[in-house]
């Protein structure tokens, strides 16, 4: 399994890659919505991971959800893990959801040479900041009223949600941990 220094740094340039390099990304910011797209799926790909697209539009933006899929050994079931790569306005996007999407990447990595009974599915999802807004447009705020994590993290949201902020050490950690979760899951079922 991929060491915890290597790891850590892996996930740092996920990170920097997409919220400082490329920045805010979302369809009011289609070049840098396709710039972190095609970062993810060339990582993906360079690492041997074939990438299949599933593109849509938004806004006039043609949009793209990514996916990944590690085959299982012996059964029907797929269990589908997902990270949104977009970015909410005005927000360089480093822990949401620069972190979850760095994850995303590194645990196919790490669960690539397990041949494990359940398939298992890495999906980056795209445009999942704009139903906030748009929602909110509608005049329904339940998304609002249930999302809780202005209150974890002072910076979500806000410009302030910027890479060097981040605890890549933990995250290293995090991420071994949901490895592992995900190796029993796929064994075990849910
Ligand atoms: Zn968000």
């Amino acid at each position: 399994m991929t060491s915890a220094p290597f790891l850590t740094e892996s996930l740092r340039r996920h990170v920097y890659r997409l919220a400082d390099e490329i920045g805010e990304r979302n369809v009011f910011h289609p070049l840098a919505l396709k710039e972190a797209e095609n970062y993810l799926a060339d990582t993906w790909q360079a690492w041997g991971f074939p990438v299949q697209r599933q593109v849509y539009e938004v806004e006039g933006v043609p949009s793209t959800n990514l996916e990944v899929t590690l085959p299982g050994r012996d059964h029907d079931q797929i269990l589908l893990v997902g990270a949104h790569y977009d970015s909410v306005l005005g927000c360089p996007g480093a822990n949401d959801n620069g972190s979850g999407v760095a994850v995303l990447l590194e645990l196919c990595r790490l669960l690539q040479s397990l041949s494990l009974p359940r398939t298992l599915r890495f999906v980056a999802f795209v445009n999942e900041e704009s139903p906030f807004f748009f929602t909110r447009r509608q005049g329904s705020w339940q998304y609002a009223k249930t999302d809780t994590a202005f209150y974890r993290y002072s910076c979500y949201h806000r410009s302030c949600d910027t890479p060097e902020k981040l605890d890549y050490e933990r995250m290293a950690r995090v991420t071994h941990g949901l490895a592992g979760a995900l190796r029993r899951l796929s064994q075990e079922g849910i």
